[in-house]
Protein backbone atom coordinates (compact mmCIF):
# COMPACT_ATOMS: atom_id res chain seq x y z
CA UNK A 1 0.00 0.00 0.00
CA UNK A 2 1.17 3.42 -0.66
CA UNK A 3 1.90 5.52 2.69
CA UNK A 4 0.23 8.09 1.32
CA UNK A 5 -3.14 6.08 1.51
CA UNK A 6 -2.36 5.02 4.94
CA UNK A 7 -2.06 8.90 5.69
CA UNK A 8 -5.73 9.32 4.17
CA UNK A 9 -7.57 7.22 6.60
CA UNK A 10 -5.98 7.85 9.77
CA UNK A 11 -4.29 10.32 11.88
CA UNK A 12 -1.60 10.34 13.71
CA UNK A 13 0.04 7.33 12.08
CA UNK A 14 2.88 6.00 14.11
CA UNK A 15 6.30 4.13 12.35
CA UNK A 16 9.29 3.02 12.94
CA UNK A 17 13.23 3.97 11.55
CA UNK A 18 15.37 0.88 11.73
CA UNK A 19 18.66 0.67 9.89
CA UNK A 20 20.59 -1.73 8.44
CA UNK A 21 23.56 -3.47 11.34
CA UNK A 22 27.15 -1.83 11.28
CA UNK A 23 29.74 -4.69 8.92
CA UNK A 24 31.02 -5.83 11.94
CA UNK A 25 27.18 -7.41 13.36
CA UNK A 26 25.23 -10.08 11.84
CA UNK A 27 22.56 -9.31 9.56
CA UNK A 28 20.66 -11.33 12.08
CA UNK A 29 20.61 -8.20 14.59
CA UNK A 30 18.06 -6.33 12.45
CA UNK A 31 15.84 -9.40 12.01
CA UNK A 32 15.82 -9.93 15.96
CA UNK A 33 15.01 -5.98 16.32
CA UNK A 34 11.87 -6.47 13.84
CA UNK A 35 10.40 -9.17 15.54
CA UNK A 36 10.51 -7.11 18.78
CA UNK A 37 9.16 -3.96 16.88
CA UNK A 38 6.24 -5.79 14.63
CA UNK A 39 3.81 -6.56 17.65
CA UNK A 40 3.55 -3.17 18.29
CA UNK A 41 1.64 -2.56 14.99
CA UNK A 42 3.43 0.09 13.08
CA UNK A 43 1.83 1.67 10.00
CA UNK A 44 4.92 0.90 8.15
CA UNK A 45 8.91 0.96 9.30
CA UNK A 46 11.54 2.45 6.94
CA UNK A 47 15.15 1.52 6.42
CA UNK A 48 17.89 4.09 6.17
CA UNK A 49 20.28 3.95 3.34
CA UNK A 50 24.05 4.22 3.80
CA UNK A 51 23.40 6.85 6.73
CA UNK A 52 26.54 8.24 8.67
CA UNK A 53 28.84 6.96 5.52
CA UNK A 54 27.94 3.16 6.37
CA UNK A 55 28.11 1.75 2.68
CA UNK A 56 26.86 -1.81 4.35
CA UNK A 57 24.01 -0.10 4.69
CA UNK A 58 23.71 0.37 0.76
CA UNK A 59 23.25 -2.88 0.05
CA UNK A 60 21.30 -4.28 2.87
CA UNK A 61 18.23 -1.42 2.41
CA UNK A 62 16.52 -3.38 -0.16
CA UNK A 63 16.84 -6.73 1.23
CA UNK A 64 15.79 -5.74 4.81
CA UNK A 65 12.94 -3.60 3.32
CA UNK A 66 11.85 -6.78 1.56
CA UNK A 67 11.38 -8.77 4.74
CA UNK A 68 9.48 -6.27 6.91
CA UNK A 69 7.03 -6.04 3.58
CA UNK A 70 6.95 -9.69 2.47
CA UNK A 71 7.45 -11.56 5.74
CA UNK A 72 6.07 -9.52 8.32
CA UNK A 73 3.31 -8.06 6.28
CA UNK A 74 4.38 -4.16 7.53
CA UNK A 75 4.51 -1.64 4.64
CA UNK A 76 8.42 -0.60 3.93
CA UNK A 77 9.50 2.51 3.28
CA UNK A 78 13.01 2.27 1.83
CA UNK A 79 15.10 5.24 2.07
CA UNK A 80 17.34 6.16 -1.52
CA UNK A 81 19.74 8.68 -1.48
CA UNK A 82 21.24 10.04 -4.53
CA UNK A 83 24.40 12.19 -4.37
CA UNK A 84 26.94 10.54 -5.71
CA UNK A 85 25.05 8.00 -7.48
CA UNK A 86 24.44 7.20 -11.29
CA UNK A 87 21.33 7.42 -12.94
CA UNK A 88 22.39 3.64 -13.14
CA UNK A 89 23.09 2.87 -9.72
CA UNK A 90 19.45 4.74 -8.86
CA UNK A 91 17.24 2.94 -11.18
CA UNK A 92 19.45 -0.64 -10.20
CA UNK A 93 17.68 0.14 -6.48
CA UNK A 94 14.54 1.23 -7.71
CA UNK A 95 14.40 -1.75 -10.16
CA UNK A 96 15.53 -3.99 -7.18
CA UNK A 97 12.49 -2.43 -4.89
CA UNK A 98 9.92 -3.07 -7.66
CA UNK A 99 10.57 -6.56 -8.03
CA UNK A 100 10.28 -7.25 -4.10
CA UNK A 101 6.95 -5.28 -3.87
CA UNK A 102 7.98 -2.36 -2.00
CA UNK A 103 6.56 0.79 -3.47
CA UNK A 104 7.24 3.50 -1.21
CA UNK A 105 10.68 5.60 -0.76
CA UNK A 106 12.24 8.00 1.26
CA UNK A 107 14.08 10.09 -1.65
CA UNK A 108 17.00 11.79 -0.40
CA UNK A 109 20.18 13.89 -1.42
CA UNK A 110 22.30 12.14 1.42
CA UNK A 111 25.29 14.18 3.38
CA UNK A 112 28.27 15.50 1.72
CA UNK A 113 31.52 14.14 1.32
CA UNK A 114 32.97 15.88 5.72
CA UNK A 115 36.17 17.11 3.08
CA UNK A 116 35.88 20.95 3.58
CA UNK A 117 36.97 21.30 0.22
CA UNK A 118 34.52 19.23 -1.22
CA UNK A 119 32.84 21.24 -4.11
CA UNK A 120 30.21 19.85 -6.96
CA UNK A 121 31.48 18.25 -10.12
CA UNK A 122 30.27 20.18 -12.56
CA UNK A 123 28.27 17.49 -14.58
CA UNK A 124 25.81 15.54 -12.08
CA UNK A 125 22.87 13.80 -12.64
CA UNK A 126 21.65 14.07 -8.95
CA UNK A 127 22.12 17.15 -7.25
CA UNK A 128 19.41 17.59 -4.65
CA UNK A 129 16.73 15.51 -3.52
CA UNK A 130 14.35 16.93 -5.87
CA UNK A 131 16.41 15.30 -8.73
CA UNK A 132 15.66 12.16 -7.45
CA UNK A 133 12.36 12.48 -7.25
CA UNK A 134 11.98 13.24 -10.34
CA UNK A 135 13.95 10.20 -11.23
CA UNK A 136 11.57 8.33 -9.37
CA UNK A 137 8.46 9.38 -10.99
CA UNK A 138 9.59 8.31 -14.28
CA UNK A 139 10.44 4.72 -12.67
CA UNK A 140 7.25 3.11 -11.67
CA UNK A 141 4.09 3.65 -9.62
CA UNK A 142 6.43 4.89 -6.16
CA UNK A 143 4.68 6.77 -3.05
CA UNK A 144 7.44 8.97 -2.58
CA UNK A 145 8.61 10.74 1.10
CA UNK A 146 10.95 13.32 1.41
CA UNK A 147 12.98 14.71 4.43
CA UNK A 148 12.00 18.19 5.90
CA UNK A 149 13.87 20.39 8.25
CA UNK A 150 12.17 22.04 11.29
CA UNK A 151 14.94 24.69 12.45
CA UNK A 152 16.06 24.81 8.69
CA UNK A 153 18.72 22.24 6.41
CA UNK A 154 22.56 22.88 8.01
CA UNK A 155 23.35 23.85 4.72
CA UNK A 156 21.18 26.39 3.61
CA UNK A 157 21.91 29.84 4.25
CA UNK A 158 18.11 31.00 5.19
CA UNK A 159 14.88 29.33 6.68
CA UNK A 160 12.98 30.70 4.47
CA UNK A 161 14.43 29.55 0.94
CA UNK A 162 14.80 26.14 2.66
CA UNK A 163 10.98 26.00 2.19
CA UNK A 164 11.05 26.99 -1.01
CA UNK A 165 13.37 24.53 -1.86
CA UNK A 166 11.02 22.20 0.19
CA UNK A 167 8.16 23.29 -1.86
CA UNK A 168 10.48 22.36 -5.02
CA UNK A 169 10.39 18.72 -3.84
CA UNK A 170 6.20 18.62 -2.91
CA UNK A 171 5.52 19.85 -6.47
CA UNK A 172 8.16 17.59 -8.26
CA UNK A 173 5.98 14.57 -6.55
CA UNK A 174 6.92 14.29 -2.76
CA UNK A 175 3.71 12.57 -1.38
CA UNK A 176 4.57 12.95 2.56
CA UNK A 177 7.76 14.67 4.29
CA UNK A 178 9.13 13.38 7.80
CA UNK A 179 11.14 16.22 9.27
CA UNK A 180 13.98 15.64 10.76
CA UNK A 181 14.74 15.34 14.82
CA UNK A 182 14.28 18.70 16.81
CA UNK A 183 13.62 18.76 21.09
CA UNK A 184 11.60 21.97 21.21
CA UNK A 185 8.71 21.52 19.15
CA UNK A 186 8.22 25.37 19.04
CA UNK A 187 10.23 24.99 15.84
CA UNK A 188 7.95 22.35 14.38
CA UNK A 189 4.81 24.64 14.87
CA UNK A 190 6.50 27.83 13.27
CA UNK A 191 7.82 25.53 10.73
CA UNK A 192 4.70 23.93 9.90
CA UNK A 193 2.81 27.10 9.81
CA UNK A 194 5.58 28.83 7.35
CA UNK A 195 5.35 25.56 4.88
CA UNK A 196 1.69 25.49 4.71
CA UNK A 197 1.97 29.61 3.94
CA UNK A 198 4.09 28.66 1.05
CA UNK A 199 1.31 25.86 -0.09
CA UNK A 200 2.32 22.86 1.04
CA UNK A 201 -0.17 20.48 2.11
CA UNK A 202 1.08 17.31 2.13
CA UNK A 203 1.00 15.06 5.31
CA UNK A 204 4.44 16.17 7.56
CA UNK A 205 5.05 13.71 9.97
CA UNK A 206 7.43 14.17 13.10
CA UNK A 207 10.66 12.27 13.96
CA UNK A 208 11.06 11.63 17.10
CA UNK A 209 14.39 10.78 18.47
CA UNK A 210 14.59 9.00 22.06
CA UNK A 211 18.04 10.24 23.32
CA UNK A 212 19.24 7.64 25.58
CA UNK A 213 22.89 7.41 25.45
CA UNK A 214 25.60 10.10 25.46
CA UNK A 215 27.05 8.28 21.81
CA UNK A 216 24.10 9.97 20.03
CA UNK A 217 23.84 13.54 21.74
CA UNK A 218 27.58 13.98 20.90
CA UNK A 219 26.21 12.79 17.14
CA UNK A 220 23.25 14.78 16.99
CA UNK A 221 24.71 18.14 17.92
CA UNK A 222 27.35 17.26 15.15
CA UNK A 223 25.31 16.00 12.14
CA UNK A 224 22.18 18.10 12.49
CA UNK A 225 23.01 21.21 14.75
CA UNK A 226 19.42 20.44 16.51
CA UNK A 227 19.34 23.51 18.87
CA UNK A 228 19.29 21.92 22.51
CA UNK A 229 16.72 23.46 25.16
CA UNK A 230 17.75 23.91 28.69
CA UNK A 231 15.81 21.42 29.93
CA UNK A 232 17.08 19.15 27.85
CA UNK A 233 20.65 20.14 28.51
CA UNK A 234 20.14 19.80 32.19
CA UNK A 235 19.08 16.05 31.96
CA UNK A 236 21.80 15.09 30.21
CA UNK A 237 24.37 16.87 32.28
CA UNK A 238 22.85 15.35 35.06
CA UNK A 239 22.73 11.33 33.76
CA UNK A 240 25.46 11.69 31.22
CA UNK A 241 27.52 9.03 33.21
CA UNK A 242 24.57 6.92 34.34
CA UNK A 243 23.01 4.96 31.60
CA UNK A 244 19.61 3.55 33.03
CA UNK A 245 18.68 6.79 34.52
CA UNK A 246 19.72 9.03 30.94
CA UNK A 247 17.15 6.48 29.19
CA UNK A 248 14.88 6.39 31.17
CA UNK A 249 14.71 10.62 31.70
CA UNK A 250 15.73 10.37 27.68
CA UNK A 251 12.14 8.39 27.27
CA UNK A 252 10.44 10.24 29.91
CA UNK A 253 11.74 13.65 27.70
CA UNK A 254 10.38 12.35 23.96
CA UNK A 255 7.14 11.15 25.12
CA UNK A 256 6.09 14.46 26.34
CA UNK A 257 7.56 15.95 23.30
CA UNK A 258 5.67 13.39 21.46
CA UNK A 259 1.94 14.01 23.87
CA UNK A 260 2.44 17.35 22.87
CA UNK A 261 2.61 16.97 19.18
CA UNK A 262 -0.07 14.77 18.97
CA UNK A 263 -2.52 17.41 21.35
CA UNK A 264 -1.35 19.79 18.50
CA UNK A 265 -2.67 17.32 16.11
CA UNK A 266 0.06 16.51 14.11
CA UNK A 267 -0.28 13.86 11.11
CA UNK A 268 2.28 11.40 12.12
CA UNK A 269 5.22 10.06 14.28
CA UNK A 270 8.18 8.34 13.17
CA UNK A 271 10.57 7.07 15.69
CA UNK A 272 14.54 6.88 15.00
CA UNK A 273 14.60 3.54 17.49
CA UNK A 274 18.11 3.19 16.92
CA UNK A 275 17.36 -0.14 15.97
CA UNK A 276 16.46 -0.56 20.29
CA UNK A 277 12.93 -2.45 20.31
CA UNK A 278 12.95 -1.42 24.05
CA UNK A 279 12.88 2.07 23.70
CA UNK A 280 9.89 1.76 21.06
CA UNK A 281 7.78 -0.37 23.29
CA UNK A 282 8.27 1.60 26.21
CA UNK A 283 6.86 5.37 24.13
CA UNK A 284 4.06 3.23 22.43
CA UNK A 285 3.18 1.96 25.64
CA UNK A 286 3.08 5.78 26.97
CA UNK A 287 1.20 6.58 24.29
CA UNK A 288 -1.16 3.90 23.67
CA UNK A 289 -4.82 5.63 24.83
CA UNK A 290 -3.86 8.75 22.89
CA UNK A 291 -3.03 7.54 19.44
CA UNK A 292 -6.30 5.18 20.15
CA UNK A 293 -8.64 7.83 21.39
CA UNK A 294 -7.19 10.46 18.48
CA UNK A 295 -7.58 7.37 15.80
CA UNK A 296 -11.19 6.33 17.09
CA UNK A 297 -12.69 10.02 16.76
CA UNK A 298 -11.86 9.77 12.84
CA UNK A 299 -14.94 10.10 10.55
CA UNK A 300 -14.79 7.18 8.07
P1 LIG B 1 17.83 18.32 -0.36
O1 LIG B 1 16.37 18.42 -0.29
O2 LIG B 1 18.46 18.15 -1.70
O3 LIG B 1 18.42 19.62 0.34
C1 LIG B 1 19.82 19.76 0.62
C2 LIG B 1 20.18 21.24 0.69
O4 LIG B 1 20.09 21.82 -0.61
C3 LIG B 1 19.24 22.07 1.59
O5 LIG B 1 20.02 23.06 2.20
C4 LIG B 1 18.25 22.69 0.59
O6 LIG B 1 17.70 23.91 1.06
C5 LIG B 1 19.14 22.88 -0.63
N1 LIG B 1 18.37 22.73 -1.88
C6 LIG B 1 17.44 21.78 -2.16
N2 LIG B 1 16.97 21.93 -3.42
C7 LIG B 1 17.61 23.00 -3.93
C8 LIG B 1 17.57 23.65 -5.20
N3 LIG B 1 16.75 23.21 -6.17
N4 LIG B 1 18.39 24.73 -5.40
C9 LIG B 1 19.22 25.16 -4.40
N5 LIG B 1 19.31 24.58 -3.18
C10 LIG B 1 18.52 23.51 -2.96
N6 LIG B 1 20.97 10.36 4.92
C11 LIG B 1 21.46 9.19 4.45
O7 LIG B 1 22.60 9.15 3.96
N7 LIG B 1 20.71 8.03 4.49
C12 LIG B 1 19.46 8.01 5.00
O8 LIG B 1 18.82 6.96 5.03
C13 LIG B 1 18.91 9.23 5.53
N8 LIG B 1 17.65 9.27 6.03
C14 LIG B 1 17.12 10.47 6.44
C15 LIG B 1 15.79 10.52 6.90
C16 LIG B 1 15.22 11.72 7.33
C17 LIG B 1 13.79 11.75 7.79
C18 LIG B 1 16.00 12.91 7.31
C19 LIG B 1 15.42 14.21 7.80
C20 LIG B 1 17.31 12.89 6.87
C21 LIG B 1 17.88 11.67 6.41
N9 LIG B 1 19.19 11.60 5.92
C22 LIG B 1 19.71 10.40 5.46
C23 LIG B 1 20.05 12.79 5.94
C24 LIG B 1 19.95 13.60 4.61
O9 LIG B 1 20.53 12.86 3.57
C25 LIG B 1 20.70 14.91 4.85
O10 LIG B 1 20.01 15.72 5.75
C26 LIG B 1 21.12 15.68 3.60
O11 LIG B 1 22.10 16.64 4.00
C27 LIG B 1 20.00 16.43 2.89
O12 LIG B 1 19.14 15.58 2.28
P2 LIG B 1 17.77 16.15 1.60
O13 LIG B 1 17.17 15.02 0.90
O14 LIG B 1 16.96 16.87 2.58
O15 LIG B 1 18.42 17.18 0.56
Amino acid sequence: MHIKNIFSNKKPIISFEVFPPHKDYSIDSIYKTIDELAPLNPDYISVTYGAGGNSVGKNKTVEIASIIKNKYDIEALAHLTCIGSTKYEVNEVLKALNENNINNVLALRGDLPQDPSFKFPSRLHFRYAVDLIGEIKKQGDFCIGAACYPEGHIECESFNKDIKNLRKKVDSGADFLISQLFFDNNFFYNFRGKANAEGIKVPIQVGIMPVINSRQIRRIASLCGAHIPEKFEKIVDKYIDKSEALKDAGIAYATEQIIDLLSSGVDGIHIYTMNNPEVAKRIVSNIFSIVKALNSSIAV
